[in-house]
């Protein structure tokens, strides 16, 4: 299945991997795929052809704003569920910086779970992402998700600065505040590699273990809101990395 993750740039999200984080504390219902659009075409191939799961129906979706996911699949395989979703683009994990709150902001990929905001969610901490909320049915739809995730003992804040140890954080500066501009290679999420399928290519296993990704993406995100600052509208976007110098450029005018 990594290999599969690996080969179709796809990525694991979702409760699954907060299930992971945090061992039997509960039980996840299905799990969530992110696909580039580009991939997913062989990914379903695979998921059907190799693992044998059954195809149900596919839907286009437009979320409000969210225009990342652009179609779901889903699959089945007696009572396992997955959910394909197939985002815009060639980078998948541009569709996780829109969720509903900091504390599913996890991938898995072929290289390791990344946990984006690792300070947070390790503490079993939550900060809610509302500035992709455009109308109330949204606002419903995430608070739901919300109650759930405290149902399972979560903790969520809506302000970074009502949890304690952030009261008197640098806004723009610290890596769990909202409005500080961030890249899927800042060094600032917490990273835990997966290399045993890697121990025949040393070169690539040194390379990736830096971040769960392919080093030829990045992410620039800042997920914004009023919450904090003086506030500015959240956004995500995917950069190529053809060298360093190109991530840093993104940077900047992420920042401006
Ligand atoms: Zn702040």
């Amino acid at each position: 299945m990594l290999n599969a993750l690996g080969e179709t740039r796809s990525l694991i999200s979702g409760s699954v991997l907060v299930a992971a984080l945090f061992p039997g504390r509960f039980k996840p219902n299905d799990v969530d795929i992110y696909c580039p659009e580009t991939t997913g075409t062989r990914l379903l191939d695979i998921m059907q052809n190799r693992f044998g799961f059954h195809l149900n129906k596919g839907v286009d979706v437009q979320y409000p704003r969210h225009l990342a996911i652009r179609k779901i699949h889903w699959l089945t395989k007696g009572s396992a569920k997955i959910n394909l979703m197939l985002v815009e683009g060639d980078n998948a994990a541009v569709a996780v910086f829109q969720f509903h709150s900091t504390i599913v902001m996890n991938v898995l990929s072929v290289h390791g779970l990344y946990c984006t905001y690792g300070d947070l969610t390790l503490a079993g901490e939550g900060l809610v992402n509302n500035s992709q909320t455009v109308d109330e049915a949204q606002a419903q739809r995430n608070l739901r998700c919300i109650e759930k995730y405290e149902g399972r003992g979560f903790k969520f804040e809506r302000r970074l600065g009502n949890y304690k140890r952030y009261a008197d954080h640098e806004c723009g500066i610290n890596a769990s505040c909202p409005t500080t501009v961030r890249t899927l290679h800042d060094g600032h999420s917490t990273f835990f590699p997966l290399t045993a399928h890697l121990e025949t290519d040393k070169e690539s296993n040194t390379k990736n273990n830096r971040t769960a990704f392919d080093g030829k993406h990045s992410v620039v995100w800042s997920l914004g809101g009023d919450s904090c600052g003086w506030g500015h509208d959240g956004f995500a976007f995917s950069v190529e990395l053809h060298d360093k110098k190109e991530e840093e450029t993104a940077w900047d005018e992420g920042s401006r």
